[in-house]
């Protein structure tokens, strides 16, 4: 039965009593306590906390951004602690990033923007390269504005032309931190609302950080950093799509 297949998957993240530490000496201090996280397939994820709790440190970690250095982290079933960089970069490829500023370049097109992140993928014609990318910006609501620079564009926008380049790989994994903080509200909320149709459409898994309180709706489940410790695990349920119902996790909280 289908529905089984998918209880007993894989979790695409696995962490398992993580610490990490900034600086050397007497100056070392511990970032991140005993963090324990599992994020199953196609299961959206808002991770929130105040500034300074170490949100972004762990985004980073599980983004194969920094090196484990205590605790064991997993990606599809492939551990971080002790990977090379080599195998950090091939990992890499599996994983949509959308950072608070849109990081796009702005000398190159919507278009080239999204086409770069396509071409990191080996065996791709150019040809190809632009049509998947047109694509993806049509399916963000840029059709339109595949020629456009950044500049040109507002700031919902340019995040939408993130998220086309983040999405446009099929990655199994998209990491977000504060994606919206720089939008308005409303521009915020479609950005979000588009990240979350794209995930279901595409079985991707989402890791969201936010302080936004108007958009945790949109999670199928939210966790809290304080101080360096996951302090919440809480599950909303099943709100209306399959990856609700499907969800099986143990937590040591
Ligand atoms: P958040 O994203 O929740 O605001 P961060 O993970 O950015 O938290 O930061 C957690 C703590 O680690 C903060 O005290 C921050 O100052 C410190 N920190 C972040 N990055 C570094 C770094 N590269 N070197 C040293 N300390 C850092
Ligand atoms: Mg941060």
């Amino acid at each position: 039965m289908k529905y089984n297949i998918l209880m007993t998957q894989e979790p695409v993240v696995s962490v398992k009593n993580l610490n990490h530490y900034y600086g050397k000496g007497s100056l070392k201090r511990q970032i991140l306590f005993d963090i324990n996280l599992e994020i199953n397939s196609g299961e959206i994820v808002i991770m929130t906390g105040p500034s300074g709790s170490g949100k972004t440190t762990l985004l980073s970690l599980i983004g194969g951004l920094r090196s484990v250095q205590q605790g064991s982290l997993k990606f599809s079933g492939r551990e971080f602690f002790g990977a090379s960089q080599t195998e950090l970069v091939q990992v890499r490829r599996n994983i949509g990033f959308i950072f608070q500023a849109h990081n796009l370049l702005g000398f190159l097109s919507a278009r080239q923007n999204v086409q770069m992140a396509v071409e990191l993928e080996d065996n791709i014609s150019q040809i190809d390269a632009i049509t998947k990318s047109k694509a993806m910006l049509a399916a963000v609501g840029l059709g339109e504005y595949v020629d456009y620079y950044p500049d040109n564009l507002s700031g919902g926008q340019k995040q939408r032309i993130a998220i086309a380049r983040a999405l446009v790989n099929h990655p199994s994994l998209v990491l977000a931190d504060e994606p919206t903080a720089a939008l308005d509200k409303q521009s915020g909320r479609d950005v979000v609302e588009l990240m979350q149709r794209l995930a279901k459409e595409q079985g991707t898994s989402i890791l969201l950080v936010t302080h936004d309180n108007r958009i945790l709706d949109i999670a199928d489940r939210i966790v809290d950093m304080e101080d360096g410790c996951l302090a919440r695990d809480s599950h909303k349920g099943n709100i209306g799509y399959e990856s609700g119902a499907k969800t099986n996790h143990s937590y040591s909280f």
